[in-house]
């Protein structure tokens, strides 16, 4: 599988390591006629107001709408899933509008800016190891959104369809198995089309 990571912003070089890690080739991606050879992409972390801006900028709303309507998966962590949903809360206008859910972006709040935790997730035999830093939360999610991990009643990760986001940062631990995860998205993905 050969997996993309938006590289406009944020933690590309972590999740690169992370999908080798999994088993896929992994690139950088910069403009959008490189998505064209992918099977899938991850929005990383980083600063979603700039990953926004970038990505209107350099054409990727568009380009990646058009890959999602492929039925190709996409992946965004922490800024990544803030990018990826339909609603963000006290903000009228959100980005890329895929993913039927509403997000609070910072939810921890100052005190609690950085952590650590083992998750459980839906679909991953034993926990692993997530790191918070400003994270966004999942404050609602609508049909055909299957919540699949929580931290303190507040959901933290969730999958609908090819559409893969989470609040923590995978690709800051070794355990890649969330990479591994999407990876396997992957694959289902690309033997669906054929
Ligand atoms: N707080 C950031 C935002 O709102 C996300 C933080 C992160 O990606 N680590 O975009």
């Amino acid at each position: 599988m050969k997996i993309g990571v938006l590289a406009l912003q944020g933690a590309v070089a972590e999740h690169i390591r992370g999908l080798e890690a999994a088993g896929a080739e992994a690139v950088a991606i910069k403009r959008t006629e490189e998505l064209e050879s992918l099977d899938g992409l991850v929005i990383p972390g980083g600063e979603s107001t700039t990953i926004g801006k970038l990505m209107r900028k350099y054409g990727f709303i568009d380009a990646i709408r058009e890959f999602s309507a492929q039925g190709k998966p996409l992946f965004g962590t922490c800024a990544g899933l803030i990018v990826l949903a339909k609603r963000i809360e006290g903000q009228d206008d959100a980005h890329l509008e895929l993913m039927n859910m509403t997000v609070q972006r910072n939810a921890f709040g100052r005190q609690r800016e950085s952590f650590e935790t083992d998750l459980d997730v839906k679909g991953i035999d034993e926990p692993i190891r997530a790191v918070f830093i400003r994270a966004p939360l999942i404050k609602q999610v609508g049909e055909g959104v299957d919540v699949i991990s929580t931290y303190k009643n507040e959901i933290v990760a969730a999958r609908e369809n090819h559409l893969l986001a989470c609040s923590f940062h995978p690709e800051l631990t070794d355990d890649y198995r969330l990479h591994a995860y999407f990876v396997n998205m992957a694959r289902e993905a690309a033997e669906r089309r054929g």
